[in-house]
């Protein structure tokens, strides 16, 4: 609360507006352009490559894993803004988490793009996500990163 009578805080855009959702837009392109942990991994222990054959986006996950802790995850590919954005939001989720954590993040992620109730506060910026659980063709762009990295961790896929 400001106590000196300056501009009042802004409110949190509402829930499912225009507002937020071109703040989400603007996560996802920042993702784009810039995407984190992008590139061949030395030394990774375990690969997995994912296509989406209707969008043409090609996603390829490496990863360090030590124990049951992801040591370190790139990624490397091309294709549509959501799935590129995705998986550099997924590398940084992804790193220095357990294997157990990464696979809830990722099967949250999956239930709110289903439109399934889901704790939001665990999924983080994977929110701006949320805007493509309206378009089911782009739910696949969105998951790619997170199937091609359980496929890396030898996790199995839950129904
Ligand atoms: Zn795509």
């Amino acid at each position: 609360m400001p106590a000196d009578g300056g501009a009042p805080p802004r409110p949190a855009p509402a829930e499912g507006s225009a507002e937020l959702e071109a703040l989400y837009q603007e996560r996802i392109l920042d993702h784009y352009r810039r995407p984190r942990n992008k590139g061949a991994l030395p030394g990774a222990t375990a690969r997995a490559e994912v296509v989406n054959p209707t969008c043409g986006d090609e996603i390829a996950v490496e990863v360090i894993l030590d124990g049951g802790l992801i040591r370190d995850v790139r990624f490397t590919g091309r294709g549509c803004s959501i799935s590129q954005a995705s998986a550099s939001m997924m590398t940084e989720l992804a790193r220095g988490a357990t294997v157990g954590a990464a696979g809830r993040t990722g099967r949250a992620l999956a239930s709110l793009l289903a439109g399934k109730p889901v704790t939001r506060a665990a999924l983080g910026e994977l929110l701006a996500l949320e805007p493509v659980s309206r378009y089911p063709a782009r739910v696949a762009c969105a998951m790619m990163a997170w199937r091609a990295l359980g496929q890396a961790l030898g996790v199995r896929r839950e129904a």
